[in-house]
């Protein structure tokens, strides 16, 4: 039978950012109801190790984390309910809110904790090793490749931004990208051509990620070139894809203030959005700090900030790894420029860049190691 539930706060979404609003706020008795949703714990029930949260001087799993969490907000007086939200009506107070179960949830005020969720290449092979090698998230992740290869999947900011913040810590970057030429904004794209430890491929779309079975280990890529339809190895200890993130607020559209990728905007320095009692926390609303849009969010990312990639080269100039000029260059594309220095498509030492347009000839070699 359903039911109906009256609070003064509705959490909706346990991932982080639910569950520190239901700490805070069932420790100043507003005695709220959090609806967890599919995928209780969030996110970081779908990852391994952690490492970057504060007060653990080991690694801890993400899952156990989440279960401290949820166990937290419970201790403090959170009522947690298994059950979906699928509709919402924030057009007059009290707000109500439907669960996928049948029962209504009436709310003084609400906090939408929803999150967004990573895009995946969605190759079985991809899912078999996340967590083991693939990832969505340099932030996250990049530090367990120090000293290693990695390869960035996508062509966008995130993608070149991911790339730029891995080279703290791999020794090489590579950035596999569909297109022949980026989408990223070209200040990014100036800085990635002027890394030397980066180098691009492309027209490259990744058709598997190949590594050990046991124990789980990622040991390359499986690339084809979309153009020739060649295949070849890239090898990697880590694969990020960064394809961009989809903010789980759906059930919200039309009802408060969405920016132009579906995030909530809330006012500065505040969780509020444009609808009075109404509020959001952690991914949904931040892309800054959200792991793939741009970077993460709630309180345990602060230090993230610190990782604002340096301003390389402002003009002008080469590289030892191949020449390349940034955008605003008279001389022509980047791309173009690189490839005066590297005329295959792939894999030289020295970088690895097509011209845009690209030549007529410029094959990839079919299944070798680069
Ligand atoms: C593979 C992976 C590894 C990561 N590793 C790290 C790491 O090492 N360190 C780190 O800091 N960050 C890491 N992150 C990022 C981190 O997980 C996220 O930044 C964080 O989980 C975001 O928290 P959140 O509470 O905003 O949203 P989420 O964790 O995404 O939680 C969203 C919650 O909303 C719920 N929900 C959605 N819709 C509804 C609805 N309609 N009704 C009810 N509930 C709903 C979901 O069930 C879920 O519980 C990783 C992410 C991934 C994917």
């Amino acid at each position: 039978m359903t039911q109906r539930h009256h609070t003064k706060l509705l959490i909706i979404g346990s991932g982080p950012a639910g569950y520190a609003a239901a700490i805070y706020a069932a420790r100043a008795n507003l005695q709220p109801i959090l609806v967890q949703g599919l995928q209780p714990g969030g996110q970081l029930t779908i990852t391994t190790d952690v490492e970057n949260y504060p007060g653990f001087a080991d690694v801890i799993q993400g899952p156990w984390l989440m279960a401290q969490m949820e166990k937290q907000a419970a201790h403090v007086g959170t009522r947690l309910v298994s059950d979906m939200i699928v509709s919402v009506d924030l057009s007059r107070r009290p707000f109500i809110c439907i669960g996928d179960t049948g029962d209504v949830y009436i709310a003084d005020a609400v906090a939408i904790c929803t999150g967004a969720q990573a895009r995946w290449l969605g190759i079985p092979s991809e899912e078999r090793f996340r967590g083991f090698g693939v990832s969505a998230c340099a932030t996250c992740d990049g530090f367990f490749f120090r000293g290693r290869e990695v390869v960035v999947i996508g062509g966008g900011n995130t993608a070149v931004e991911e790339a730029l913040y891995l080279t703290n810590h791999a020794t090489r970057v590579t950035l596999i990208h569909r297109r022949d030429q980026l989408r990223a904004e070209k200040i990014l794209q100036a800085r990635l051509f002027a890394n030397p430890k980066i180098r691009v491929i492309w027209d490259g779309v990744v058709e598997e990620i190949v590594g050990d079975k046991e124990p789980p280990r990622v040991t390359g890529v499986r690339i084809v070139n979309v153009r020739t339809g060649e295949s070849a190895i890239v090898p990697a200890d880590g694969v990020f894809v960064a394809i961009g993130h989809t903010p789980v607020t759906g059930i919200f559209a039309g009802q408060l203030a969405l920016d132009a990728e579906g995030y909530i905007i809330t006012r500065p320095e505040s969780t509020a959005t444009d609808v009075p009692g109404v509020y959001a926390a952690g991914d949904v609303k931040d892309k800054v700090f959200s792991p793939g849009g741009h970077r993460r969010r709630h309180g345990v990312h602060g230090g993230a900030r610190g990782r604002e990639i340096p301003r390389r080269r402002g003009s002008g100039g080469s590289t030892q790894s191949g020449g390349i000029a940034p955008a605003t260059s008279s001389t022509g594309h980047p791309a173009q420029r690189a490839a005066k220095d590297n005329d295959a498509w792939i894999g030289t030492s020295s970088g690895c860049f097509t011209p845009s347009p690209r030549p007529a000839a410029s094959p990839m070699p079919a299944r070798r190691s680069i």
